[in-house]
């Protein structure tokens, strides 16, 4: 009667006894079946040679471990043309030969390696009732009989991936369509993926990167697939390239930004090209850190605009406010908010420009400023000369050092282009 609530009820077992260590429960186990199939010749047979004994780990009972104790037979095989004279007692399901476990509970500890990995799933296995080592959780993965994904859609990428950083590499084959990993090779030969791509057919399309043996791996496995740089690595090319031209020109650039630092109300004519590129980098930045979503509804409710609809509408479409959308029309471009602090420099402007202050630093003239009552900090006091000495540049201080042009590096140059 137990055993139907503590032994699997698809295999021919009794439970004849049960005895308890602390923590461990013994069951004492007996076989109902009356023959055997022979492995190698697949007949059955009843005559028995002899008896031996298998402990199996099944799952926990009340929190205690289980432990079947299966008294198992050895049958002689009748079949006289049959190489093996005698052999151990096989089942339908559940109890496999060598192995330690039940069925059930290696289904257990498989599912736990699938989610946790080996370390974690080892560690889970303990407080599940079925404590395993990290090496046995991967034998147990390995042991899966996962069948690979045959068919894909038939555009793939193709890259490489590290086992471990610097030393052994494999390659990863990603589904561009279903946007799923597909399989992955064991090394990055032309020779593995060649021989992938020839039980693959229906590829017709590979993104790869510019690694050799991939094109050759590609060429010689789907002779009639499309190969194709992928958008990444042609990005991370051309910045590379770019990037050397720049360092190349450190004189040439050095110019340019000297050009540019001139004060803007005397450009040269000759210098006017340059200013144009360097303005039209200057615009980027002034947008650069307006999220994508709000240019993007900056955008779509100046085309609805233009289309004749209502601001009701633009705003109930776009999610906004009838105030936003009513700002957003009258704007040409979108700018980031300036910053609404303000100071009482205007107090000191009488002051900023005596005959004897147009020779100091902006430093000593903010110093000076502040223990007159000037509220704003050193950055804010330069925003707001630079802004005077633009409209009056007799505001201007006096050099006296060297002059210190401000430019950008080569990979910032490259990353802007
Ligand atoms: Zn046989």
């Amino acid at each position: 009667m137990i055993s139907q609530f503590i032994l699997p009820t698809n295999v021919q077992l009794r439970a004849d006894s049960i005895h308890s260590e602390p923590g461990i429960l013994y069951i004492d186990t007996s076989v109902c079946q009356t023959c055997s199939i022979c492995p190698v010749c697949n007949k059955k047979s009843s005559k028995i040679h002899s008896r031996y004994s298998r402990t199996l780990l099944d799952l926990p009972i009340s929190g205690h471990l289980s432990k079947v104790q299966l008294k198992a037979r050895k049958y002689f095989c009748d079949n006289p043309e049959c190489p093996r004279k005698v052999f151990t007692e096989r089942f339908d399901c559940e109890i496999k030969p060598y192995y330690r476990r039940m069925i059930r509970s290696n289904d257990l500890l498989a599912r736990m390696a699938l989610e946790l990995g080996g370390n974690t799933g080892a560690a889970i296995s303990r407080y599940a009732g079925v404590p395993v080592s990290p090496s046995t959780i991967l034998r147990v993965v390995k042991r899966l009989d996962i069948q690979p994904k045959k068919l894909t859609s038939g555009v793939i990428g193709v890259d490489d991936w590290a086992f471990k950083k610097g030393k052994t590499y494999g390659t990863v084959i990603v589904d561009l369509a279903k946007k799923e990993v597909v399989d992955l090779l064991p090394d990055r030969e032309s020779a593995t993926l060649s021989e992938w791509l020839k039980q693959h057919p229906e590829i017709k399309t590979v993104s790869r990167d510019r690694y050799g043996p991939y094109a050759l791996g590609i060429k010689t496995g789907a002779p009639d697939a499309s190969q194709v740089a992928d958008r990444f690595h042609l990005l991370m090319n051309l910045g590379n390239a770019t990037k050397r031209i720049f360092q190349s020109k450190g004189k040439e650039l050095r110019e340019a930004f000297t050009l540019y630092n001139q004060p803007k109300n005397k450009p040269a004519k000759t210098e006017s090209a340059v200013q144009n590129m360097l303005q039209i980098t200057e615009d980027i930045l002034t947008t650069a850190n307006i999220s994508i979503d709000k240019l993007h509804k900056f955008e779509k409710v100046k085309d609805l605009y233009s289309k004749g609809s209502s601001i009701r509408q633009i705003a109930k479409t776009v999610k906004l406010t009838r105030t936003t959308v009513r700002k957003y029309t009258m704007m040409e471009k979108l700018v980031k908010r300036q910053a609404h602090t303000t100071t009482n420099l205007d107090a000191f402007i009488g002051f900023l420009m005596q005959e004897e202050n147009r020779v100091k630093t902006y430093r000593e003239l903010h110093k000076t400023t502040v223990e007159m009552g000037f509220n704003g900090k050193y950055t804010q006091f330069c925003n707001k000369m630079n802004e005077l000495k633009n409209t009056q540049p007799a505001l201007r201080p006096k050099s006296t050092g060297p002059i210190l042009v401000k430019t950008w590096s080569p990979t910032r140059l490259s990353l802007m282009l």
